[in-house]
């Protein structure tokens, strides 16, 4: 199959209007930031993206990612690999500081476009990525090296409690503020 590289940012409206999708791969090198938090095992993710716009007016992308990622079991501290999807609904918003006067459904989230009415399909499919990971990565316990060992649930191994990793979140929350 041939894999063709989405783009790294749209332009929602337009690509709404043209009902614009995108099955493609986003390559490992721009995912730096997941990159910090969990190896990517191959050499791109997956993302197939849909803009339109709904009955309310609103633009809409939505769409899914998937990796395949080892990330570090916090039980034995040892690789741990996992296929991680996210599913996504945004719609673009011009100014998150401002109240919009129609309410933004719940259902989907709010993306902020740049001063040139564009957002990073990339930064967007790598957060949600990042939302994606396990709050606590750990083996099953019957492949785990420690899991058959006395542990109790909720246990830290000693040498688990030294992360190498940042947590996805603290970096997400840094990244946000
Ligand atoms: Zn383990």
């Amino acid at each position: 199959m041939q894999t063709v590289k989405i783009p790294l940012s749209i332009e929602p409206a337009k690509a709404a209007l043209k009902r614009m999708t995108y099955d493609g791969i986003i390559v490992k090198g721009n995912l730096s930031r997941l990159n910090e938090v969990a190896e990517v095992l191959t050499d791109h993710v997956n993302v197939s993206i849909e803009c339109g716009v709904d009955p309310q007016d609103l633009v809409v992308i939505q769409g899914t990612a998937t990796a395949s990622l080892e990330l570090t079991c916090q039980r034995c501290g040892k690789g741990l690999k996992a296929e991680v999807t996210a599913d996504f609904v945004y719609t673009p918003i011009r100014n998150a500081a401002k109240e919009s006067e129609d309410p933004i459904p719940e259902a989907y989230d709010e993306i902020e476009l740049d001063e040139y009415g564009s957002i990073s399909l990339v930064h967007l499919v790598e957060d949600e990525l990042m939302l994606a990971l396990p709050i606590v990565a750990m083996h099953e316990p019957k492949d785990c090296e420690l899991g058959n060992k006395n542990m109790s649930f909720g246990e830290l191994a000693p040498e688990a409690t030294v992360q190498e990793k940042p947590n996805p979140f603290e970096v997400l929350k840094k990244l946000k503020t």
